[in-house]
C-alpha cells in the first residue's frame, strides 16, 4: 500500500519566482535545481518535496506516492496491474531526477500522472527553515501534506482513487456548491481530496502544515503585507480535518493551503462522515479568489449529452 504523499511536480512559466516565494513567505528552502532547471523546494530532510519545472503554461505534472519498501511497492504495482491499470516502470533518468530507488507510474482517467515509489533520498538534519519559524513542517510519516485534485466526475474519481489505488475515504463535503471526497493513506486526515468541477481536471491546492500556530500566524502577516501574493481564503477552520488555515496565491495558479492543527484518523475507529459545509468559521473568499482560476486546470472535451 501507499503510505504517504512523497512529492509533487508542477510546471510553470513563473517557476523562477518560486525561489523567493518558497523561502521568504512559506519558510521552505530551495534545493539543487533539477536537470531541466526545475526549482526544487525542500520542507524537511527529504532531498526535495516540490518541483516546479519551467514551461510555457501552468501544468500539473505528477504526484509521487511512497510505499514503505520495495516488496510492498512491487505487491502494490502487481495489484494495480491485476485490476487492469496500465502501470509503467520509471526510467533510470526518472529515478535520478525524482531521487528515489524505484518508480512506477500510471494515469487517472483524465490523464493526471501518479507515481508510486520507495526509497526517497533524505539527508538527516539538513532542513533549516528559510525564514524564522518556531517549529517545522509536519511531514515525516504523514508525508508532504495533501493535494486536492479537480476532477469532472466524483463517482469516476472514487472508482479510480478509492477502488483501484486503495485510498480510504475519510469523509465528504457535499452541498449545492461543493462536492468533494477526502481520502487518507496514513494518519493525516487526508493526503488526497477530489473536487468535482464538470469539464475540468487539474490541481486546486497543495496543503502544507506547520507544527506551530505562531508559524501560521506569521504567514498570515507576511501574506497580508505582500504586494504580489494575495490571501485567497481568510483564516478559517475546516469542518472535517479541523485544520486552521489560510489559502494563498503562489507564482503559479495552484493554490497553497498553509495550515496548523489538522486531526489524525485511526482506521480502527474512524467512521467516514459527511459535511454540508467545508469550514466551521472563516475561509472568506477574497476578490482575488473570485477573480482567479480554481487552480492549475485543463478543460476536457465534454460529450454532447453534457455528462
Ligand atoms: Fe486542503
Amino acid at each position: 500500500m501507499i503510505t504517504q504523499l512523497a512529492y509533487l511536480g508542477i510546471a510553470s512559466p513563473r517557476s523562477e519566482e518560486w525561489r523567493d516565494y518558497s523561502t521568504r513567505l512559506l519558510g521552505a528552502v530551495i534545493a539543487e535545481d533539477g536537470p531541466d532547471g526545475a526549482v526544487r523546494v525542500k520542507v524537511d530532510d527529504k532531498g526535495y518535496r516540490i518541483a516546479i519545472h519551467p514551461s510555457e503554461n501552468d501544468e500539473f505534472r505528477y504526484a509521487g506516492w511512497a510505499c514503505h519498501n520495495e516488496t510492498e511497492l512491487r505487491e502494490y504495482v502487481a495489484h494495480l496491474r491485476a485490476q487492469g491499470l496500465d502501470v509503467h516502470e520509471g526510467t533510470e533518468e526518472e529515478l535520478k531526477e525524482r531521487q528515489v530507488a524505484e518508480l512506477y507510474w500510471t494515469q487517472d482517467p483524465w490523464g493526471n500522472r501518479h507515481e508510486f515509489v520507495w526509497g526517497q533520498y533524505a539527508h538527516p538534519n539538513s532542513f533549516f527553515p528559510g525564514r524564522p519559524m518556531r517549529g517545522r513542517f509536519v511531514t515525516g510519516d504523514l508525508g508532504l501534506g495533501h493535494i486536492v485534485m479537480i476532477v469532472p466526475n466524483l463517482e469516476e474519481a472514487d472508482a479510480f482513487y478509492a477502488e483501484k489505488l486503495g485510498f480510504k475515504l475519510s469523509d465528504r463535503v457535499k452541498s449545492d456548491i461543493f462536492n468533494l471526497r477526502f481520502y487518507h493513506c496514513n494518519g493525516r486526515h487526508h493526503s488526497l481530496a477530489v473536487a468535482e468541477i464538470p469539464g475540468m481536471t487539474g490541481i486546486n491546492h497543495l496543503m502544507l502544515e506547520v507544527e506551530s500556530f505562531d508559524d501560521l500566524g506569521t504567514a498570515v502577516d507576511l501574506f497580508a503585507e505582500d504586494a504580489d501574493r494575495e490571501i485567497l481564503l481568510s483564516l478559517g477552520r475546516h469542518t472535517n480535518d479541523l485544520m486552521t488555515s489560510i489559502y494563498v496565491q503562489t507564482p503559479s495558479s495552484m493554490q497553497i493551503e498553509y495550515g496548523h492543527g489538522g486531526i489524525h484518523v485511526d482506521d480502527l475507529t474512524w467512521v467516514a462522515g459527511t459535511h454540508d459545509l467545508p469550514s466551521i468559521w472563516g475561509h472568506h473568499r477574497s476578490q482575488a479568489y473570485l477573480d482567479g482560476p480554481p487552480g492549475i486546470f485543463r478543460m476536457l472535451d465534454v460529450p454532447e449529452d453534457g455528462r
